[in-house]
């Protein structure tokens, strides 16, 4: 899927020997494209030719690929202290972590547990919410999520993930989930009302949501006076709120996480994914003084007995420190206020074409359905795929769903041209 097609390059060749790609069924997929070199915004593939990563690579390297400041502040760290083990041991990374951190997270937030990814981000804030209630006796083991959720790929995290169709070999094995509707303004009574029924008829231990925005489901956004109210009426039935914000974590929607938005604060909240600011991977949960002390025990059995090799890396560490001060910083906060409003503008003014369904844009996250007869296009998002790389702009729809997440340092040039590029989509489908 390169811009000009050439037949198996060299590194094509070698890719096909012994790897085996992610989300991937490699019988029908064509040839990974080879990426050389990443830099700011750009990603250049082994023949020379350049892409604008409208995706910040999955919502990671915001800040822009190859950014000095990280690389040196990791660099350093790297002379210093590389990795020790986080039981027993402490280090200054993680401390410093935890001091930046707990200021910019939503209120409440007290205790970080470290871990590797975004899926073991949430698996741990399941456990959190499953062993809270274990620990203070109460017999609630069902989780509550919504439908279409995604929270990722590891057994608890996918038991509470909706979008489960190549999930079928493992559904027996999921931990018991029940769902309910996003709601979106007008269905909102509806969805309180299944809430309510589910809360009389199962003992729900915890709710894990997306806040506002469900990316995996192809940027959904629902209503945030709707959400509220679902976690009021959990906090009120002793369910514990875990916010997951791996994607929408670190300024993606305009304020530091998508629970600002919200009156209602979560007691758990996953993160990952532009932590540590496209670098390296590392996950966190963090929790309120209510889970920690729930755990806090003479009994060592009430523990969280869960530990990742890799725990707080030190290197991983000085990654999401030196990626906080540059979300602090007013460089960078100018530039998520300039994309938002230049999302806005955007949205107004493709709002009126009749090919584009539902645009919609919170701080830099702009996405839209493209209205098409799909079985004319046959496999539309490889052919939107295509067309996008062929124009120089790394996108990744989801179904008809266009939707661009760009590094916060993007030019507005380059901004433009992704623009443009998908303005173009609108004489060619
Ligand atoms: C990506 C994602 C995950 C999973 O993170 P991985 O690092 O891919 O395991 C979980 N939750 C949400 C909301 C995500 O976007």
């Amino acid at each position: 899927m390169r811009a000009i097609e050439v037949e198996n390059s060299e590194l094509e060749i070698r890719d096909r020997k012994h790897l085996w790609h992610p989300l991937t069924q490699h019988k029908v997929s064509p040839n990974m494209l080879p990426i050389v070199k990443a830099k700011g915004t750009i990603l250049t593939d082994d023949q020379g030719n350049n892409y604008i990563d409208g995706i910040s690579s999955w919502y990671t390297a915001v800040y822009g690929h190859c950014n000095n400041f990280i690389t040196e502040k990791v660099s350093r760290q790297m002379q210093n202290l590389d990795q020790v083990v986080f039981s027993g041991f402490t280090h200054k990374p993680a401390i410093e972590l935890s001091e930046a951190l707990i200021e910019i997270l939503p209120a409440g937030q007290q205790k970080l547990f470290f871990n590797d990814n975004g899926s073991t981000a949430t698996e741990i804030g399941i456990k959190m919410a499953l062993q809270y209630h274990h620990n203070l006796g109460n017999d609630r083991k069902i989780m509550l999520a919504f439908e279409e959720g995604f929270h990722g790929d590891t057994f608890g995290a996918m038991s509470v993930s909706g979008l489960s169709v190549y999930n079928g070999a493992f559904e027996d094995h999921f931990i018991r989930v029940e769902r309910i509707p996003v709601p979106k303004g007008d269905n909102n009574e509806e969805v309180f009302q299944i809430l309510n029924e589910l809360i009389r008829a199962h003992n729900i231990a915890g709710f894990i949501y997306e806040p506002l925005i469900q990316g995996a489901a192809a940027m959904k956004f629902h209503d945030a006076e709707g959400l509220n109210k679902i976690l009021k009426i959990c906090r009120e039935n002793e369910i514990i709120l875990v916010a997951d914000e791996v994607m929408t974590g670190f300024g993606k929607t305009g304020k530091y996480f998508a629970s600002e938005y919200i009156s209602e604060k979560p007691d758990i909240v996953c993160l990952s994914k532009a932590l540590t600011a496209g670098l390296l991977p590392m996950g966190i949960t963090s929790c309120n003084q209510k889970i920690y002390d729930a755990f806090y025990s003479d009994d060592i059995a009430k523990g969280l007995f869960h530990g990742h090799t890799y725990t707080a890396n030190p290197l991983a560490c000085a990654a999401a420190i030196a990626g906080i001060e540059l979300l602090k910083s007013e460089v960078i906060q100018k530039k998520i206020k300039w994309i938002t409003q230049e999302n806005r503008n955007f949205v107004e003014k493709i709002s009126e074409n009749t090919k584009v369904k539902n645009p919609r844009s919170l701080g830099v996250i702009m996405a839209f359905e493209l209205d098409v007869e799909t079985d004319r296009y046959g496999d539309l998002r490889n052919k939107l795929f295509q067309y996008f790389m062929n124009n120089g702009v790394s996108l990744r729809p989801l179904g008809n769903t266009i939707y661009i997440v760009p590094p916060y340092v993007i030019s507005e040039e380059d901004l433009h041209k992704i623009y443009t590029v998908i303005e173009g989509l609108f004489s060619e489908f």
